[in-house]
């Protein structure tokens, strides 16, 4: 198998109910091209998408983020996405992972300019070796994000929430994190609260209670914090939502970035203030996040 592939889901069959979807899947090199100029979704970034973690074969959490794409795609008006369709091909190209850590990609775009339907495909690509930042960990900054908390309630057309692939501003803030000599950034809203960071949520550790911010105030709804959140509250801690004043983050007993492909980073130091970074929990979750999951 290439060392990269994808395969280009046929919309037409989308709206159908039936067993098999395997004819509808067009496999192509990845490195060959296959998308038309008139793209939306490379012109404009008009479209969603989702990052899934494959491991030995296994896709993670498919489901969660199914579900979190049919989400992305009401939130921008996008025709519903077949999720039995989608969950069809996400199997087809997690068989043809070989072992070792890979990563999905399913992009929904709104099509080319004037066409009548979506764009719909599937990537499968080796995924960068996280193994050291696992245990190292990460220093962040904090950035502003520019919106008030309440901001995705009052301009739904920020389109707060989705996983669009306007992700030009988030790749912005990593580079401006970089300037700053950190790894990575925790936005803020402008009111001074916590929010995620650009390509992971934020959970925090206060005792024995675990907080991270409540996904109503314009952040994306992480499947990994909800993975944790399971574990932790399968080991009896308690596991909350909360808006968290930025102060707070200082007073945290330890802190984590979480996400689909790096998995759990330990947060080592914020805005040039240490934290203290819990090694034994951090393996644990990370142990746990790399354990076969649905
Ligand atoms: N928040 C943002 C902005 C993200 O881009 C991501 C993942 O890419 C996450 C949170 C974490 O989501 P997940 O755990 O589903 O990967």
């Amino acid at each position: 198998m290439a060392q990269r592939f994808a395969l280009i889901l046929d919309p037409a069959d989308a709206a159908e109910e039936r067993a098999d979807f395997s004819g509808t899947f067009t496999v192509v090199d990845a490195g060959a091209p296959a998308l038309s100029v008139s793209e939306l979704s490379t012109q404009r970034g008009d479209g969603v998408f989702e990052s899934i973690g494959v491991i030995d074969a296994h896709a993670q959490e498919v489901v969660p983020h199914l579900e979190r794409l049919a989400n992305s795609a009401r939130i921008c008006d996008l025709p519903a996405p077949n999720l039995e369709q989608w969950r069809q091909a996400v199997a087809v190209a997690a068989a043809e992972c070989p072992a070792g850590e890979w990563v999905i990609k399913l992009i929904l775009s709104r099509g080319v300019e004037h066409g009548p339907t979506p764009t719909a495909w599937v990537t499968a690509a080796p995924a960068s070796d996280f193994s050291e930042v696992r245990m190292a960990g990460v220093s962040v900054v904090t950035l502003d994000r520019g919106y008030p908390l309440d901001v995705a309630e009052r301009a739904p057309w920020l389109l707060l929430g989705a996983k669009t692939l306007s992700y030009a501003v988030n790749m912005a803030a990593l580079r401006e994190a970089h300037r700053r000599g950190a790894d990575d950034a925790i936005f803020l809203s402008s009111d001074g609260y916590v929010l995620e960071a650009p390509t992971a949520s934020l959970i925090l550790r206060f005792g024995d209670r675990f907080v991270t911010p409540a996904p109503s105030g314009g952040i994306l709804q992480g499947t990994t914090q909800l993975s944790v959140y399971e574990y932790l509250e399968g080991r009896g801690f308690e596991a909350g939502y909360e808006q968290v004043p930025a102060s707070r983050i200082a007073e945290a007993d330890a802190a984590w970035l979480v996400s689909s492909v790096r998995l759990a980073a330990p947060i080592t130091a914020v805005d040039g203030r240490l934290l203290s970074v819990d090694h034994a929990l951090t393996t644990d979750l990370n142990q746990y996040l790399l354990s076969p999951r649905d």
